[in-house]
């Protein structure tokens, strides 16, 4: 069981657009420093654009450690972070996920689009079938994900979800909140070191 004192890697799923609200693009930096002074590495998709980009950047300039996992084909359009800590490049989206999630203690959902979505979901869906139990939260800031909570409660009054579902993740309103909130989660088990160390 690894408590949360012991969170080395965290995951975050953002937006690979820089056209969202001023207020997304203050909490993508602000969390980057918030995990540089914590000593968290950042584990994400690699790019150097967006809302990706802002997080890396800032943790980069907190003399924090990030690694990138991107997709050889996205490495052009998305623009492979150059500065990072390590960027691995893999075969293909899949086994871009699965790295990100292999390499991580927990994961953060910061605004963001269809990727985003999808990231997000797969990773509650393997909690779902208990593949992991790591810790997940989701930032709302300025209520960006609330049509998305709405939606999970929706599924479970309409019975295509079970209440406990809506335990596979916590919902914090700043980006101040992430790092308390996983302190406050219960302990989990960290089925997959990080071999590449
Ligand atoms: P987006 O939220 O659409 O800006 O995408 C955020 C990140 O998710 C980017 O790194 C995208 O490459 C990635 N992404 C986009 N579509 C998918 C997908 N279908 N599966 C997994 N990742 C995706």
């Amino acid at each position: 069981m690894t408590p949360m004192s012991q969170i080395r890697s965290l995951c975050v799923y953002c937006g690979s657009s820089g056209r969202g609200r001023p207020s997304h693009h203050e909490a993508a930096m602000r969390l980057g420093g918030i995990l540089a002074k914590a000593g968290v590495r950042l584990v994400y998709g690699g790019g150097r654009i967006g809302m990706m980009g802002l997080v890396a950047d800032a943790v980069l300039a907190g003399g924090g450690e990030v690694v990138g996992i991107i997709p050889r084909f996205l490495d052009q359009v998305e623009v492979g972070h150059s500065g990072v800590s390590r960027l691995l490049v893999t075969e293909n989206m899949h086994e871009r996920k699965e790295k990100m999630a292999e390499l991580s203690d927990a994961f953060l959902i910061l605004p963001g689009g269809l990727g985003t979505l999808d990231e997000t979901f797969e990773i509650l869906t393997w909690k779902q079938l208990q593949l992991h139990d790591k810790p997940v939260v989701i930032a709302d800031i300025d209520g960006y994900w609330q049509p998305l909570v709405s939606l999970i409660d929706r599924m479970i009054e309409e019975n295509y979800a079970k209440p406990e579902h809506r335990e596979l993740f916590r919902v914090v309103a700043s980006v101040d909140e992430v790092l308390p909130a996983l302190e406050a989660m219960p302990e989990f088990r960290t089925e997959v070191e990080a071999k590449w160390m």
